[in-house]
């Protein structure tokens, strides 16, 4: 019941907004204003949850909560593009939690340098069944602002309770 009320409301967004020619890029101000007036319009928010491309969990229908997120900075292509393979490899091999500590001994947790990259893993659970959600992206600093570098993304879903690495020296 719940899915197919969800897919109706969909159908519903589509037709009003992205058939309108709203730029999700540009305009996301305004999405997110439209997508809050449309979210009392028909009495519920998971039209916008679902639609800003955030995970829910399928087999409880409760979305992802935020649990932690761990960025790092990178001068050049070569610490980036290493600290990216290193975090790739883990995964692969399904070790997750060892990705995580691999990515956080790389690179600064501040920016630095002139030609700015970064990484960042972020880690979303579901209170039902402890189902996590984990993303992983790499950022570039162009004309004043982070842009996302898509051929890096990364995501997951584990049953593996990973957490972020608060620091490396406890
Ligand atoms: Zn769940």
């Amino acid at each position: 019941m719940w899915a197919t009320r969800h897919t109706a409301l969909s159908f519903g967004y589509r037709g009003h907004f992205v058939g309108s020619g709203v730029d999700i890029g540009a305009g996301g101000g305004y999405l997110f204003a439209a997508l809050q007036i449309l979210g009392f319009a028909v009495g519920g928010y998971c039209i916008y949850v679902h639609l800003a491309g955030l995970p829910y969990c399928k087999d409880c229908g409760l979305y992802f909560k935020d649990k932690g997120k761990q960025t790092r900075y990178f001068g050049d292509t070569d610490t980036v593009a290493a600290s990216t393979e290193g975090f790739l490899v883990k995964v692969r091999e399904e070790r997750f939690q060892e990705s995580i500590q691999t990515h956080a001994a790389t690179g600064s947790d501040k920016p630095t340098g002139p030609s700015m990259f970064n990484s960042s893993i972020e880690l979303k659970r579901c209170k039902g069944c402890e189902k996590h959600f984990m993303k992983f992206g790499v950022m570039r600093w162009v004309n004043k602002e982070w842009k996302e570098i898509a051929d890096f993304n990364y995501s997951a879903y584990l049953m593996e309770r990973v957490e972020i690495i608060k620091s490396l020296n406890p």
